[in-house]
């Protein structure tokens, strides 16, 4: 990660330096602060996890390929040489601007010379009547541990009734983006082994997954012959894949849909897409952007404000060239968002202007199981099948915190290749994770 070659810390009164806070410590806060690190700044990180997740592969934790250490990694760890950082484990419940202080969970207040709001989003229900509270999302650690409890225990469930009144298990995902292809395809991997490795008994005629969508195609951001290529793929792989329907409920163990249908389901997983509303980013303004991100100008600072910025899931970003679009809620475009803020708050305190952000298009990407993935690269066009696949491992190891982290998932996806290990497949419940 690039660092500004500017003043290093090296003062005798630390407090006296300009405080710089950034609340979150996911891709665009952990960039954001890598470029203060080591400036003449005092930056205080605040997430409400310990560690920061790398969200492009929780649905390999959720589908019992990767263990969760695998996929985040302790913020204190990525900071802990940098003298100018603390590290705060906290939850922000609001900010209060006029004053220039946010306030933590407990009533504790921090206040700050400039502000970096970095807090991502949330999963989106789009206020489906029982979306919430019985569809399971995919967003969080706890989101992904929680999930592999309720498959694995709904197969240990099915296997049970094999015996006596065998009946159909269903596993639904609604949502065809990137996050719901990825995941149907890694869960029916996932039966397939329980199946044949762990010598369950159960039928696996019986054990669907139905992936469904609103829209008329898959992975809509990608080109019409990638969509057709995921589908194939996923539909030879035994996932029903389900476009233009509409999910209207989801009860307990059910899920009903806009024609009628009512599906009994083991588990519904909820990858329908994201939201800023209800999060700090929506509180920041007296009008928010598209989905409550809020709305920063080109340089990534509120529309109104000279020291409170915004980046990542979170910021509604105008495009360059066409303000009235904003950038995608994608893994670069909240590192570069990142990086760029504090290079505009290092610019500021040494009397400079901003500079407009310019995001550079690093394409996108959907695997399809273990053996095929689709990308879209700027100049190179669709990738797909095995080429594909390799791509994708690669860019996601390059793109893991932590040379450990990288070392240990290369292993544990090359020994899963050839061997898939029992371990991620434990059901390990506590309190949360249990429901
Ligand atoms: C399942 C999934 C798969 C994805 N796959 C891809 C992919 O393959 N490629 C891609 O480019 N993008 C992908 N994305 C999108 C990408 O992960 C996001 O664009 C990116 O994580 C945004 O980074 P961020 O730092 O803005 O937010 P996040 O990474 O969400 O980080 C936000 C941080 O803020 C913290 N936080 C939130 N609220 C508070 C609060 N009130 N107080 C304290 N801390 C708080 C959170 O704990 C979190 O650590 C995926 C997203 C998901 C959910």
């Amino acid at each position: 990660m690039e660092t500004s070659p500017r003043a290093h810390v090296d003062s005798p009164d630390p407090a006296s330096l300009p405080h710089v806070v950034v609340v979150g410590g996911g891709f665009a806060g952990v960039s954001a602060v890598r470029a203060l690190a080591h400036q003449a700044v005092r930056v205080t990180l605040i997430d409400r996890h310990n560690f920061h997740t790398f969200l492009p592969l929780l649905y390999q934790v959720a589908t019992a390929g990767l263990e969760p250490a695998d996929v985040a990694y302790p913020i204190r760890t990525i900071f802990g040489h940098a003298k100018n950082v603390r590290v705060r484990h906290a939850r922000v419940s609001d900010v209060e601007r006029e004053r220039n202080v946010v306030v933590l969970e407990d009533g504790t207040e921090i206040s700050y010379d400039h502000l970096v709001v970095a807090t991502g989003a949330v999963a989106a229900y789009f206020d489906i009547p029982g979306a919430k509270n019985y569809s399971m999302p995919l967003y969080t650690l706890a989101n992904a541990r929680r999930l592999r409890n309720r498959l694995l225990r709904s197969l240990e469930d099915a296997e049970v009734a094999a015996e006596t009144v065998p009946k159909e298990l269903n596993f639904v995902v609604v949502g065809g983006g990137p996050t719901g292809v990825e995941t149907a395809g890694a869960l029916s991997e996932l039966i397939e082994i329980v199946i044949r490795r762990d010598g369950m008994k159960l039928d696996p005629v019986n054990v669907r997954i139905r992936l469904v969508d609103v829209a008329s195609r898959l992975l809509t951001a990608f080109p019409d012959r990638a969509s057709s290529y995921a589908r194939e793929e996923l539909e030879s792989m035994g996932v029903d894949v389900e476009l233009g329907r509409s999910v209207v409920e989801v009860e307990p163990h059910a899920i009903r849909f806009s024609d009628g249908e009512r599906l009994e389901a083991g588990a519904v997983v909820w990858a329908g897409g994201v939201t800023a509303v209800g999060t700090i980013a929506d509180q920041l303004e007296e009008t928010s952007g598209p989905n409550g991100r809020a709305l920063v100008n080109g340089d990534l600072r509120l529309r109104d404000s000279d020291n409170v910025w915004c980046v990542g899931d979170a910021a509604a970003i105008p495009q360059r060239g066409d303000p009235s679009k904003f950038y995608p809620q994608l893994a670069p475009v909240a590192i570069q968002s990142g990086l760029h803020c504090s290079k505009q708050i290092l610019r500021l305190l040494e009397g400079e202007a901003t500079e407009p952000f310019h995001y550079r298009d690093k394409g996108i990407m959907a695997t399809i199981g273990r053996h095929a993935a689709v990308a879209k690269i700027p100049h190179v066009g669709v990738i797909r099948g095995t080429v594909g696949w390799m791509a994708w491992l690669g860019l996601h190891l390059w793109y893991l915190v932590g040379f450990r982290n990288r070392l240990r998932v290369f292993i544990n996806w090359t020994w899963r290749y050839f061997d898939w290990p029992s371990g991620p497949r434990l059901i390990v419940a506590d309190a949360e994770t249990a429901k």
